[in-house]
């Protein structure tokens, strides 16, 4: 059988998996919620309730980002990183919020 080295993976589907908990309730157990794919910018989360985004990052990219570090968002208005959940496979959840005064 032939491998096929040097071809190209498919991309993964982050959002494909199971929706990630809110940060909010990583942090309130008695409030665990799930966040839902937008569907406008696939691979990206929200929970409306708190104002928050999560996506996938790489590892390295989760490394240099802390909590409070701006971050650009998926819909190019400035964000805020909130932080980094769980590995994912392909990465990093990373949660972040707008930017507000
Ligand atoms: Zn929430």
């Amino acid at each position: 059988m032939q491998t096929q080295q040097g071809q190209a993976q498919p991309p993964s589907a982050p959002a494909s998996g199971p929706n990630p908990l809110c940060e909010v309730g990583r942090n309130h157990p008695r409030d665990r919620h799930r966040m839902k794919p937008l569907a406008d910018h696939p691979g990206v989360w929200e929970c409306p309730r708190h104002d928050l985004f999560a996506r996938v990052v790489d590892k390295e990219t989760a490394d240099e980002l802390a909590r409070g570090d701006r971050y650009p968002m998926h819909n190019g208005q400035e964000g805020v990183v909130v932080g980094t959940g769980g590995e994912r496979h392909g990465g990093v959840l990373l949660y972040y919020r707008p930017q507000d005064g």
